[in-house]
């Protein structure tokens, strides 16, 4: 086979290091012209987006009559769970419990970010802590594995916890961050981005490398919550943040303003682990960048010029000196020895096609959805 020739999109930053791209007789990708065909004529954040909005709210308001709480919402102390948050509260007049899960990763600013809301804002948080040995030994297997996915404990951790969470309580309604605005332009699963949780390819993992039982790590499986939870128990997950004008620094100021909220330097630098993940094994162990999507999705939505983006990415968000601290502080926070870590850094690189998974169902799932037109994104 023969390597395909380099290529960038000529109006966003997507590239050939997403293997599978296409680009039409200007050069555009097919990102582009997923936004444009897709998601932009359906995206409605004027006053009929906020009509649907307040018809969302009072429906959400009514079954939650009589409960202490309306809905749930996973709060990270980012910037989309930390707006959607306000606009829960605020905009649509909702009681949500936060619910925030700690995976052992929490950088203080994440933490800072959700105390200054929940007290801004008057909402009760729930903490979840995962249990530290089974969440070490489960990305210490997925280190082991060589996946280009090290954030599936995290990932996993999260959604399942509040999806279990919510079952258990009752709670029919799921308040999510997720949004076209900072992610229309969703990153290719050869990128690490997995769709949805997996527990066949998980427990192929832990049999493969796992050391400990993992006897209480939360694992929802994407059959369950996709089929079983949303048709059998009626759960629902909304997202707010489609109905409303949602301009990142528009939010990070207004959140500043009224809570004291910290605005981060980059998506997903709420964890330390992923900014670790995101900054420095990803591109420099499988050579993928995923800001190469989140600038991607930001160019699309008017958000950032494409100079801007390419000058952006053309050196990592955090400097050399403090990503060697960084890899030393992974290291010993996994307890291994950072010759250790090194010698997996510089391990194999494999897929998730080197484990057993349920990857083809998956597809199959997503591509019904498609044609119903429940899911825009392109997935691939
Ligand atoms: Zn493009």
């Amino acid at each position: 086979m023969t390597k395909r020739a380099y290529q960038i999109c000529s109006r966003c930053i997507m590239d050939t290091t997403d293997p599978n791209i296409t680009f039409d007789g200007r050069g555009r990708c097919d990102y582009c012209h997923n936004f444009d065909e897709s998601i932009k004529p359906s995206w409605r954040t004027d006053e009929r987006g906020e009509r649907e909005l307040l018809e969302i709210a009072a429906k959400i308001k009514k079954a939650g009559e009589g409960k202490d709480f309306d809905c749930i919402i996973g709060l990270s102390g980012g910037l989309d769970s930390s707006f959607v948050t306000y606009i829960a509260k605020e905009k649509m007049g909702l009681r949500p419990l936060l619910f925030h899960v700690d995976g052992g990763w929490n950088t203080d600013q994440a933490v800072s970010n959700i105390e200054r809301l929940v007290d801004g804002l008057g909402l009760d948080l729930f903490t979840e802590v995962i249990d530290w040995e089974e969440m070490r030994d489960f990305q210490l297997a997925c280190l082991k594995a060589q996946i280009a996915d090290q954030d599936l404990p995290q990932d996993t951790a999260f959604f399942s916890t509040l999806y279990k969470f919510a079952r258990k309580h009752n709670i029919k309604h799921i308040i999510t961050g997720s949004n076209y605005s900072t992610e229309c332009c969703r990153e290719p699963e050869e990128w690490g981005a997995y769709p949805g949780i997996d527990r066949t390819l998980i427990m192929d993992i832990h049999a493969k490398h796992g050391t400990i039982p993992w006897k209480t790590f939360p694992i929802v499986d994407v059959f369950t919550y996709k089929i079983y939870y949303k048709y059998v128990l009626g759960m629902e997950v909304v997202k707010p943040l489609n109905l409303v004008p949602y301009i990142k620094s528009e939010a990070e100021t207004l959140l500043g303003e009224k809570f004291g909220w910290q605005k981060f330097q980059h998506k997903h630098h709420e964890s330390r682990f992923t900014r670790f993940y995101e900054d420095y094994w990803m591109p420099r162990k499988f050579g993928y960048e995923k800001r190469r999507a989140h600038f991607s999705s930001l160019i699309m939505t008017g958000q950032m010029t494409r100079d801007q983006a390419l000058e952006r990415i053309s050196k990592p968000e955090m400097d050399e000196h403090f990503l060697e601290r960084e890899f030393e502080y992974v290291a010993n926070k996994l307890s291994i020895s950072v010759d250790e870590l090194r010698a997996l850094f510089d391990g194999p690189n494999k897929t998730f096609n080197d484990y057993k998974n349920k990857r083809y169902w998956i597809g199959v799932g997503s591509s019904v959805m498609r044609r119903f037109g429940l899911e825009k994104r392109l997935f691939r």
